[in-house]
């Protein structure tokens, strides 16, 4: 132990902040969360396998990093939403927990891996996600190509949704994920274009549009989904216009969850939209022609991914289907 302590150098001995960025920022005030944000706790003996699972694959999951509180029950039923090359990210979005620097190198393994992961939780429906690495050229599209391409060989009947970066100044880089035929292609634009500099601005909205309408565009198989998060001080119009913008770009399914704030160097939580009020939402977003949406405060893209897949396909079914 103290051979190795002699190795390090003191920088080692100090702890990292988990976001340095947002180290030197004033800390926002923590709002209480209403009665109606309340969660399953985790430690059931399902989750413990789960997390077994993943431990023993040496994977990492968004679900802990961005310390989602529906852990508990969706680790229950076996369903972690992985988190592919690496824990660390080189965006420092204002809203979200997941660690932020210089990434390591891809790890070669890690396809493989996650196919095993796949298969050994069984699962029927798989979403895989990832930090942004605008450090690579591809942003990290090749390898979510082989994430793709590993678990389709060992779980050929496993769908797969891939949640990604918006792969920002990577020419060429989407079509390599969409060529691997992800069942679901799901970029979040998280939030309304006038909150962009303050809640995501290393992103640019209509980029995150186009880049949807793009998936479409290449390969109208694929379904896309995109989700957003309310209570960062957007207006209700601005919600519907956001809205407007994903049904031009031939966006299929929608998401909408409240804002949780991680820590206190976090944007603060402006408001909690009432259950009632995602519920309107939901009938209006589903008036603008969404085939699927999931809008309630716990709502997170990969909450109930497998049924709303099922969902999906089914109102896909549904309306090619011949009137009468
Ligand atoms: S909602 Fe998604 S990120 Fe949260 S615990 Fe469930 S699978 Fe993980």
């Amino acid at each position: 132990m103290l051979a190795e302590l002699e190795t390090m150098s003191l920088d080692d001995t100090i702890a990292r902040p988990r976001h340095p960025e947002k180290a030197h920022r004033p800390d926002q005030p923590v709002a209480r969360k209403p009665d109606w944000i309340r969660v399953k706790a985790p430690g059931s003996a399902e989750f413990n396998k789960t997390n077994d699972i993943v431990k023993q694959h040496g994977l990492v999951t968004v679900c802990q990093e961005a310390g989602c509180p529906n852990i508990g029950e969706c680790w229950s039923k076996r369903h972690a939403t992985f988190m592919i090359m690496g824990d660390t990210c080189t965006r420092a979005c204002a809203f979200c927990n997941v660690k932020t620097g210089m990434p390591g190198a891809l790890n070669p393994r890690e396809p493989a891996r996650i196919a095993d992961a796949v298969a050994k939780l069984g699962l029927a429906h798989v979403v895989i996600t990832s930090v942004d690495r605008d450090d690579l050229a591809d942003g990290g599209a090749a390898h979510f190509a082989q994430v793709i391409g590993a678990i389709r060989a060992k779980s050929p009947a496993t769908t797969i949704e891939v949640l990604t970066p918006d792969f920002l100044r990577k020419p060429g880089a989407l079509e390599v994920v969409v060529a691997a035929k992800p069942d679901v292609f799901n970029h979040n634009l998280e939030t309304v274009p006038s909150k962009y500099l303050t809640v995501r601005p290393g992103a640019r909205y209509f980029h995150s549009v186009r880049l949807l309408q793009r998936v479409k565009e290449l390969d109208p198989e694929i379904f896309t989904k995109s989700g957003i998060m309310v209570g960062l001080g957007e207006e209700w119009a601005e919600i519907l216009q956001l809205m407007d913008d994903l049904r031009s770009a031939d966006v299929d399914f929608l998401t909408v969850g409240q804002y949780l704030q991680p820590t206190k160097k976090h944007h603060a939580v402006i408001s909690f939209m009432p259950p009632e009020e995602f519920k309107s939402l939901e009938s209006l977003a589903l008036s603008k022609g969404f085939l699927v949406v999931s809008a309630s405060p716990l709502t997170r893209s990969s909450h109930h991914a497998g049924e709303d897949f099922a969902r999906l396909r089914q109102a896909r079914a549904d309306a090619a289907a011949p009137i009468g």
